[in-house]
Formats: structure tokens, C-alpha cells, sequence
């Protein structure tokens, strides 16, 4: 089969590679789609920590069973599911207390075993018995499939910080994970988004998006004014971050309000992670901060059931179709803001 075969920092290329084997108890998907994933680029320009090269990276998979192990009664052939990539043990203290993404036995499709820039993927016996496959049973474009696991990790991150009904948001970073933070904010009944972008062109890009209320250009405009403009000068109620830049971390405390919230959603380079916060803030005004890393399955399934009800408008999001072997494209689309959501079809 063709697949992408990550060797290394900056060193990638398509392969014909042998197809993986159905899994004893777990099942074969063809890949019809996969998400181009911001952290997919990372390590394509970085490598990851948990993974050893050579590696098939790629982990928002949608397909169809190509075949089926034993002992399984949920799924037949010829299914179309979306396959959470996040894969708990389901029997480890972190697991038990329903928080899937810190397990200690965590396993990551296209990081700890071969992911989905193939076109076919293994998946085991451990994702089926956590609830980590789900059936597509409408008729749910399968490019629009790949983009519930970001939506995972925006719900996820949005219940721990608590957004809610009448909340100012403010967001920095228009990719597709700002803008999914737009849409799952006002979704659970925020007031307000302002949207702050760097880049001028992913600005215009994201104006499609009717949850976004106020776009700030950050090259041209003080974002804090804008903020306490917006905000009777209160400041924003809650903020996320989801740039991996330091300096905006720190400016976002000093954009919420009193007893504000502020997460932390995007992870900056390793060997420059320390940033200065103005510790008062959090004492005297009570800020809180969060971080975010992934969500548990229960957080996948509720991201997919609003992308399959049209809740999130996932067609908005996905501006490129390309076929696998034009990964190095879609990185650059990516790379300039010229694109919000690239999806690849290894069958194309
Ligand atoms: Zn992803
Ligand atoms: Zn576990």
C-alpha cells in the first residue's frame, strides 16, 4: 500500500509499504480521509517524543472496515466509522476516573503505533473495547469526518475552563483550532467571541464564521483595547490561547477579568517553555489558569454526534482536498494561513 513514511525530522516521503495485517480482535480500515493535523506538522518538522522513526504518522482517520478480527459484534465489513486516535487502557487510575488523555498506557494512532497517512490502518483491540470506533450511519461527507478530534480536544478544554452561557471569549490564533473554539463556545451559550490573528490572510479566511463576533488583526490592532472596548473594560471572561506562542499566554492573563479564566491550549517548543506571568494577577484577582492536552472518548463521541448533526459546521472548515502523495502542499498551505482545514485521500 502507499503510505506516508515519517523518518525523521524534515525527512518524509510516500512508500510502497507492505499493508498492516487485521489485528486478532480489532479491525483493518481503509482510509478514505485524514486530517492534515497541526501536530502532525510539528513532528514532521520536529519529531515527538513518543515516537520512534520510522513511523506512518496521521491520526484523523475516517474510513471503511476492510476486515474484521474475531470476537467482535459491533461491526461488520463495509462499515464507515470515524476512529478516535486517543486511545485509553480503560483499566488505569486516570482511566477510572474518566480521564482518558493522561492514561498511563496511553497508545496514539500515528505516534505510538502506524496512523492514518496510509491507505489502510490497523486498529486494535484495546480502541474497540474504549469506545474509540464509532460507525457512520448517515451520509456524512468522510472529509468532514477528521475534523471530531480536534472538536474533542476544544469540548474537552472548554468544559474544564468553563464556558458558558453569556461569556465573553476572547481567542487568539485563527487556525482550525480557534475557530472550532468559536463555534463550541457559542455552542454552550457564549455571548461574545473576539478572535485575535496574527496573520493577515488566515483573518480574512475565518471571516465565514458567524460565531466569531470581533475580528482583531494583532499586526495592526491593540488587542487589550479592543478587549476592555468590548467588555464595559472589564476584560474578557475567558481566554484561550491557541498559538504556541509564550508572549500571548502571557498577554492573555492581563486580558480577562476578575476571577477570568485562561487556557493554556496550545504547547510551546520544549527547549523554550518558561514564559513570565504576572503572578498578582492570579493572586489578588483570582485568575485561573488551565491547560488542555487531548479529552477522553466520551469527548470524541459528543464531537462527532455535532459534526454528523451539522452542529459544527464542518464543511466550513475544510478549504483543501488533496490526494496523500500532495502532503508536502498541503503542509504549506497550512504553514502560510492560506487554508483553514486540509484533508488528504490516500485513494485518490
Ligand atoms: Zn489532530
Ligand atoms: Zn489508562
Amino acid at each position: 500500500m502507499k503510505a506516508i513514511v515519517f523518518k525523521g525530522p524534515k525527512d518524509f516521503e510516500m512508500q510502497e509499504i507492505p499493508m498492516p495485517l487485521c489485528p486478532e480482535e480489532g479491525i483493518l480500515v481503509k482510509v478514505k480521509a485524514v486530517g492534515l493535523c497541526g501536530s502532525d506538522i510539528r513532528t514532521f518538522d520536529v519529531g515527538h517524543g513518543k515516537l520512534i522513526p520510522p513511523q506512518v504518522i496521521g491520526h484523523e482517520v475516517a474510513g471503511v472496515i476492510e476486515s474484521i478480527g474475531k470476537n467482535i459484534s459491533d461491526f461488520s465489513v463495509g462499515d464507515k466509522v470515524a476512529v478516535n486516535p486517543i486511545i485509553p487502557c480503560g483499566h488505569c487510575d486516570y482511566c477510572k476516573i474518566g480521564f482518558g488523555n493522561h492514561c498511563q498506557e496511553l497508545e496514539f494512532l500515528g505516534t505510538t503505533i502506524p496512523g492514518g497517512y496510509a491507505q489502510y490502518v490497523a486498529i486494535p483491540k484495546v480502541a474497540l473495547a474504549n469506545d474509540c470506533v464509532i460507525k457512520i450511519t448517515n451520509n456524512l461527507p468522510m472529509e468532514q469526518v477528521p475534523l471530531a478530534e480536534t472538536t474533542a480536544s476544544v469540548i474537552c478544554a472548554q468544559k474544564n475552563m468553563g464556558v458558558g452561557k453569556g461569556d465573553t471569549v476572547l481567542i487568539f490564533g485563527a487556525g482550525p483550532i480557534g475557530c472550532l473554539h468559536a463555534v463550541i463556545a457559542k455552542a454552550r451559550g457564549a455571548k461574545k467571541v473576539i478572535m485575535s490573528e496574527i496573520n493577515e490572510s488566515r483573518l480574512d479566511l475565518v471571516r465565514r464564521f458567524t460565531s466569531i463576533d470581533v475580528f482583531v488583526d494583532s499586526s495592526q490592532q491593540d488587542v487589550h483595547e479592543i478587549v476592555l472596548a468590548e467588555t464595559n473594560n472589564l476584560g474578557a471572561d475567558a481566554a484561550i490561547v491557541a498559538c504556541p506562542v509564550g508572549l500571548v499566554q502571557e498577554q492573555a492573563i492581563d486580558m480577562v477579568r476578575k476571577r477570568g479564566r485562561v487556557c493554556f491550549f496550545g504547547g510551546l517548543p520544549i527547549n523554550n517553555c518558561h514564559i513570565n506571568l504576572n503572578s498578582n494577577r492570579i493572586h489578588y484577582d483570582e485568575i485561573a489558569i488551565y491547560g488542555a492536552f487531548a479529552y477522553a472518548p466520551k469527548d470524541f463521541i459528543e464531537a462527532f454526534h455535532l459534526i454528523s448533526e451539522g452542529k459544527v459546521p464542518a464543511a466550513e472548515f475544510v478549504t483543501h482536498i488533496l490526494p496523500l502523495k500532495d502532503i508536502a502542499e498541503g503542509i504549506d498551505i497550512i504553514k502560510k494561513g492560506l487554508g483553514i482545514k486540509v484533508v488528504l485521500k490516500p485513494w485518490d
